[in-house]
């Protein structure tokens, strides 16, 4: 049996990956340019918690399920790639810079505690204490023990790595392909090949660089009603993220962009102002209209889509690769994905 993926990406790579690992032998990876991918700009935040939202429930148990399986996707990787993807346990500090963000950090806490999610209330001490390099006047926030993160360019080169043959390659229609089972893996661009409605949802990050790390957890920090995340890097590297912006495919990086970055991290952590500013990129996240992917065979064909992981592909990349490893080797899954139908749009 041999099988196509249409995208190089991470759910792409990921797939490709598990069915590896289940000894299916003949996969071809086409991508037309893998430096497009959202991967090589994503923070690698692995956030079950801080990435909940109301009314979301099939996404948030789909989240847990796959945050379950990051610790042993990880190490395998790792063992089979021999490359290091630095996932880090360490945990995420939720940090409130004025009242009105205490009030909303407060907020916060309550909906991750009625979602189950493992959650503590920090005073402004408790998180200097943590991170003495946060500023003084930080008021208060929270620690979320199960939200870690991953190096999604270290993941990447590692997955690249497989066994795999890698062509490249600008599909414009599935019908030129041969291969016995297709999957459609094309984040942001999957409308094209799938008629689903995925868009791109444009995102602007920073990569900054220091001597050493500034931070050891994860921030996710208000400032001003201002929200910016903080994902420090064992290298020195402080990724800053994220804007969401609706502007089609558009990845130019703007003043206002960056500024709308450094604004509230250089308010949360004022040493930001001495880092070296490496990189300003945006990537496009594949949005769905309710925020979850698409997971499933179409029709009754032999293509299955995977796509539109939205803001968190990176944390969804365990379940989703092994829900469709499992799908295409043992025609069906133990995952739940009955409600990442394609039908649903429809
Ligand atoms: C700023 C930003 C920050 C983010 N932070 C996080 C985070 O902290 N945690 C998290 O979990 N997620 C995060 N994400 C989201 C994450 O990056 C995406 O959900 C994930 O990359 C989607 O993976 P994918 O493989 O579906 O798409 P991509 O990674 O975009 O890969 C798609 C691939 O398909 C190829 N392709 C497209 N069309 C074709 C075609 N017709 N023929 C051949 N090849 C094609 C492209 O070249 C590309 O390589 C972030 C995204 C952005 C933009």
């Amino acid at each position: 049996m041999s099988i196509g993926i249409v995208g190089g990406g991470i759910i792409g790579l990921s797939i490709a990956f598990e069915l590896v690992e289940r000894g299916v032998e003949a996969i071809t990876v086409y991508d037309r340019d893998p430096s497009q991918g959202a991967g090589l700009v994503a923070a690698g935040m692995l956030a079950p918690t801080a990435e909940a939202n109301f009314g979301e429930d099939a996404l948030q148990e789909l989240m847990s399920e796959s945050m379950r399986r990051w610790p042993s996707f990880a190490e395998r990787v790792e063992a089979r790639t021999g490359v290091s993807i630095a996932y880090r346990t360490e945990g995420t500090l939720l940090v409130a810079l004025t009242a009105d963000d205490q009030a909303e950090v407060d907020r916060l806490i309550g909906f991750y505690r009625r979602a189950g999610s493992p959650i503590e209330p920090l005073s402004g001490r408790d998180l200097r204490e943590r991170e003495p390099l946060l500023a003084p006047r930080v008021r208060g926030g929270a620690f979320a023990p199960g939200d870690h993160q991953v190096d999604p360019r270290r993941l990447l080169r590692a997955l690249r790595t497989l066994p795999v043959r890698f062509e490249a390659r600008d599909v414009n229609t599935l019908s030129t392909l041969r291969d016995d089972v297709i999957i459609v893996a094309t984040g942001a661009a999957a409308a094209a090949l799938t008629g689903l409605p995925v868009r791109p949802v444009k995102g602007q990050l920073l990569r900054l660089r220091g001597p050493e790390p500034l931070l050891r957890h994860v921030v996710r920090g208000i400032a001003g009603g201002r929200d910016v995340y903080l994902v420090p890097r064992a290298d020195g590297e402080l990724v800053v993220g994220a804007t969401e912006e609706e502007r089609g495919a558009d990845t130019t990086v703007t003043a206002g962009g960056v500024l709308d970055l450094l604004r509230p991290a250089a308010d949360l952590l004022p040493g930001v102002a001495e880092l070296v500013l490496a990189e300003a990129l945006a990537g496009l996240r594949p949005g769905t209209p309710d925020n979850a992917p698409i997971i499933d065979r179409l029709g009754n064909s032999e293509v299955i889509v995977a796509a539109g992981h939205h803001r968190n592909g990176v944390l969804l990349a365990p379940a989703t690769a092994a829900a469709v490893a499992e799908t295409v080797v043992d025609k069906a899954t133990s995952i739940d994905i009955s409600a990442f139908g394609a039908g649903r749009f429809t």
